[in-house]
Order: C-alpha cells, then sequence, then structure tokens
C-alpha cells in the first residue's frame, strides 16, 4: 500500500461532520418522507423483515422453506464460509434495501444510530459471551472513501464500540485493490474481484484476538469470506461477522 493510499484512509476514517441541525433531528420517515417522530414510520416497518427461524445455524441464511427448525447449510458444511458464525437483522428487500442506499450512498449518516441499536439487539442474543475482544468495520478501498467522504460500516462500529465497550480497530483491515461493485457481479465473479483486496496492517494486534467483522450487506458472503481469510492468516484467533441485511 502506498503511502498516499494510506494517507486517504485515515482521512476517510474521521468521517466529515455535517451541520448538526441537518443530520440528528429527522424531518420524517427516512423511507417514505411521512411526519414522524422515529427514524422509520410504522407503515414502513412492516415492509421491514426482520429474519426468523429456520436459518442456517452457522451462516444466519433463512431456509426459504419458512418451516422446520434451524441447522447448517449445505454451504457451511462444505466450508465456504471462513467465519466461525455470522448474523444479519433484516432480509435485502423491502424498506431495509431503501434505508441502505439511502445510509450508503444518501449521506443519511444519522441512520447509523438506527443500525447501531438493531445490531446491538442481535449482538445480545447471539454474540454476548463469545469474548468478542475487537470489532473491526469491513473497510472501503481509499478511492470510494474519498468520495463518499466515510465508510458506513465505521460508522455502526463506532455505535456498537460505544455500546459494547468493545474498541473498534479501524486501521488493521485495509483494502488495497479498486473493485467493481459487488452488486454488478455474478457469485463466481465475486469472489474473484475481491480475492487479493484485503491486508492486515497490524499482525500483533490480532494474533489470538476473538473479532467480529461489520458489513452492510451480506450477499454471497464473497466480501466477508475475504476479510475473514485475510484476518484469519493474520492470527486472529476466532472471525464472527454482523451485518445490517443479508440478501435472502
Ligand atoms: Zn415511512
Ligand atoms: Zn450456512
Amino acid at each position: 500500500m502506498t503511502k498516499g493510499h494510506t494517507r486517504a484512509l485515515f482521512s476517510g476514517l474521521v468521517w466529515r461532520v455535517k451541520p448538526i441541525a441537518n443530520v440528528l433531528v429527522p424531518r420524517g420517515c427516512i423511507v417514505c418522507g411521512k411526519t414522524t417522530d422515529t427514524t422509520v414510520c410504522a407503515d414502513c416497518r412492516t415492509t421491514l423483515h426482520y429474519i426468523q427461524e429456520p436459518y442456517c445455524t452457522r451462516c444466519g441464511k433463512p431456509f426459504t422453506t419458512g418451516s422446520g427448525v434451524s441447522h447448517v447449510c449445505y454451504d457451511c458444511i462444505k466450508g465456504k464460509n471462513a467465519f466461525m458464525l455470522a448474523r444479519a437483522v433484516f432480509e435485502y428487500n423491502g424498506a431495509a434495501i431503501r434505508l441502505i442506499h439511502r445510509f450508503k450512498f444518501g449521506d443519511q449518516v444519522n441512520l447509523a444510530a438506527f443500525f447501531s441499536d438493531e445490531l446491538l439487539m442481535l449482538y445480545e442474543v447471539y454474540f454476548a459471551g463469545l469474548g468478542i475482544d475487537a470489532i473491526l468495520p469491513v473497510p472501503l478501498s481509499p478511492r470510494r472513501l474519498k468520495h463518499r467522504s466515510y465508510n458506513q460500516s465505521h460508522l455502526i462500529s463506532t455505535g456498537l464500540s460505544r455500546s459494547l465497550s468493545i474498541p473498534v480497530l479501524s486501521s488493521v483491515l485495509v483494502k488495497i485493490k479498486e473493485t467493481q461493485p459487488q452488486s454488478r457481479l455474478r457469485a463466481r465473479q465475486r469472489q474473484d474481484n475481491v480475492k487479493g483486496a484485503y491486508e492486515i496492517t497490524d499482525r500483533q494486534a490480532l494474533r489470538g484476538k476473538s473479532v467480529l467483522l461489520i458489513d452492510d450487506v451480506i450477499t454471497t458472503g464473497a466480501t466477508v469470506n475475504a476479510c475473514t481469510r485475510s484476518l484469519l492468516r493474520a492470527g486472529a484467533h476466532q472471525v464472527y461477522v454482523m451485518a445490517i441485511a443479508l440478501r435472502v
């Protein structure tokens, strides 16, 4: 990684604070604009689909049958996923898509608190007691970070860190390769796209640690698996994953 990359990365991690009146006070439902006291109005909440059982007990992907009991899925049995456990809050459909798009591409950084609260509940159910030492956001490339001026996963990680008193290691895992947006690629292309894209800058900080990786959307798992493999190769003891949404 060049010095220029490093500078861009670090400058981007400190996300630029916007005028407080524009950021902290929701004028209405962030999805439909209707006047409401909450971030998402009651009507839009009905199109937010929380992931429910039955799902894979390892990767958290819901089973399309919608009935029966949770168990380990075929992909996890075949060793597709390198992480120990993954869970997401919402199915990636309905209002979840619009919310995440506004958060990622629409400068709606105030949504970080909403998502952090949702992830905190998930953490309490599945991750509390696992001995997690550090929280790591999935990084953006320096160019993407410069363009967007904030990393949405870093914002959520900071909120979680405050609530859980677990530190965020924001510069240990970095993205060194400019990749195409995963959303435009097929499953096999996604794996190739992120191959060699992530690098560890401080192996000592990871050695023997159990870490929680934070991403916005898990689609095929290519991104979180690429990050997980880099972390494990660098000496992390265990990698867990939490995301806002998972594509079903
Ligand atoms: Zn609404
Ligand atoms: Zn699975």
